[in-house]
């Protein structure tokens, strides 16, 4: 019988959605996608002291974002749910009590002092540490007594003796692992009746008929303490795929602490960057189309994806990839659209009022027009605009060589005559004036624009000069052309 194709995403709740995180949801919706299966949000929430209050909502929310929807998730159930673990414990104890009975498991009444310990003395020794296992052969009178002490006993399970266990891995090809390497017999309940993560997840995996199961390489070392779950249970075992690391432009593993990447996602939404564009940016972390295209939207994607095309190597994040992408999607984009991305931030910057008059909206839109082209993300905005709210303009050191050029004072003075003399301020008033100058001085070319351009705007380079005077206003130009023209 040929299995339904099921994948899911199974975020710790431990922070906003990751750059890691995200990729890793992206490639299991897609190969569901693809294959016309579904795709599940399981929420695994065990190791409560690393859980952080509303990070599952704001994971599910972010991947909202990115276009990632799911089919049977925490949110919106499904036939397999409850989708959070701290709502399954029945479930886990129901299986646990079944491995305690066939003796595939067992209580260990040592306390964590007593294993921290034992550790460490092992690891003093020269020796790699491995889990006492003693509490396998405990008697009864033993156990009694233990529980006499108030000790809560952990479950153990029974780790097979010399064996190895091979991973077949969609990416990797096969990872065989000894199992007297392994550690001993490993934890799955802890004292407080909550399971650990190797031990949920089999269970979970196993009864939302998971086929494929797509992670973090991170998660490989913990493949085969979960074979052998599956295997004392007698269950079929899943696909598995694990994701090579993302790497900093350094070649070094991306902590979470690396400040030289922005790693998430959250963020790269309030700066202003595309949904279409971080997934465009994510699903090339490692997966390639073989072939020069670059640019794929997301129906694209979940009829290309595969994971013989996944890299086994890391993938390396290139913010300069990502920035050219935005950057890319921006420009396609109607500038309404464009401009309600950059209204926030330059809100944020007090650049703009609280709320906006149509004719001020009209303005903002053809600011945004004049930069729409040049920005990688739309918070770029507030630096890029600065010259147009704040009142003085600082001279950038190139602009300030072009104010000593000997006819300046001359093209600024004639600028500024015509400027006064057009019956209005429109972009074609400006137009002829600069015109008008040019015959009144004879320079033309850079000679006569860049005087302007440095005197009203600062800096030596910008957009359409035209516009950009025009968007000035005729207020605060005409005091810049004061102010330089004074000073010369
Ligand atoms: N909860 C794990 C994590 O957030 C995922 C484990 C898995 O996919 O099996 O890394």
């Amino acid at each position: 019988m040929t299995r339904e194709i099921r994948l899911r995403y199974a975020p710790s709740p431990t922070g906003h959605l990751h750059i890691g995180g995200a990729r890793t949801a992206l490639f299991n919706y897609l190969y569901a996608r693809r294959l016309g299966g579904k795709f599940i949000v399981r929420i695994e929430d065990t190791d409560q002291t690393r859980n952080v209050e509303n990070a599952a909502e704001s994971q599910m929310e972010n991947l909202k974002w990115l276009g990632v929807e799911w089919d049977e998730g925490d949110d919106i159930g499904g036939p397999y749910g409850p989708y959070r673990c701290m709502d399954r414990l029945d479930i886990y104890h129901q299986y646990m009590n079944q491995l305690l009975e066939e003796g595939k498991a067992y209580y260990c009444y040592a306390t964590k002092d007593e294993l921290d310990t034992e550790r460490e003395e092992q690891i003093a020794r020269g020796e790699t540490p491995r889990i006492d296992e003693k509490h396998r052969h405990a008697t009864p009178e033993q156990k009694e007594a233990f529980e006499k002490e108030g000790r809560k006993p952990s479950v153990h399970f029974i780790v097979p003796e010399d064996r190895s266990y091979t991973v077949h891995d969609l990416i990797r090809g096969e990872v065989t692992f000894e199992t007297k390497e392994m550690g001993g017999d490993f934890v799955i309940c802890r004292p407080d009746g909550i399971p650990t993560y190797n031990f949920a997840v089999v269970i979970d995996d196993y009864l939302m008929k998971i086929s494929h199961v797509v992670r973090g390489e991170e998660h490989l070392s913990n493949t085969p303490r979960q074979l052998m779950i599956y295997e004392a249970f007698g269950w079929e075992v899943p696909e598995f795929a694990h994701l090579a690391l993302i790497l900093n432009q350094d070649g070094k593993k991306m902590s979470k602490r690396d400040e030289s990447i922005i790693q998430f996602i959250e963020q790269y939404r309030e700066m202003g960057y595309l949904p279409e564009a971080i997934v465009n940016f994510l699903v090339l972390l490692g997966w390639s189309p073989g072939g020069e295209q670059e640019i794929f939207t997301l129906s694209e994607l979940e009829k290309l994806f595969s994971f013989d095309r996944v890299n086994k190597s890391p993938a390396v994040f290139d913010s300069t990839k990502m920035n050219w992408m935005n950057n890319h999607y921006l420009k396609s984009r109607p500038v309404d659209e464009i401009m309600e991305m950059c209204i926030p931030p330059l809100k944020e910057a007090d650049f703009l009022e609280a709320e906006l008059t149509p004719e001020r909206k009209e303005w903002v839109k053809q600011l945004v027009a004049l930069y729409q082209e040049q920005m990688s993300y739309c918070a770029q905005i507030v630096p890029l605009s600065a010259l147009f709210f704040l009142e003085e303009v600082a001279y950038e050191e190139d602009a300030k060589a072009v104010l000593k050029e000997p006819q300046v004072k001359e093209v600024l003075t004639s600028f500024r005559q015509h400027l006064n003399a057009s019956a209005e301020y429109t972009v074609e008033a400006i137009s002829a004036a600069l015109k008008a100058t040019q015959k009144e001085t004879g320079c033309k070319g850079k000679a006569l624009f860049m005087p302007v351009r440095v005197a009203i705007t600062g800096q030596a380079h910008g957009r359409d000069l035209g516009q950009t005077i025009f968007l000035i206003g005729q207020e605060k130009v005409a005091k810049r052309l004061e102010q330089v023209i004074k000073s010369l």
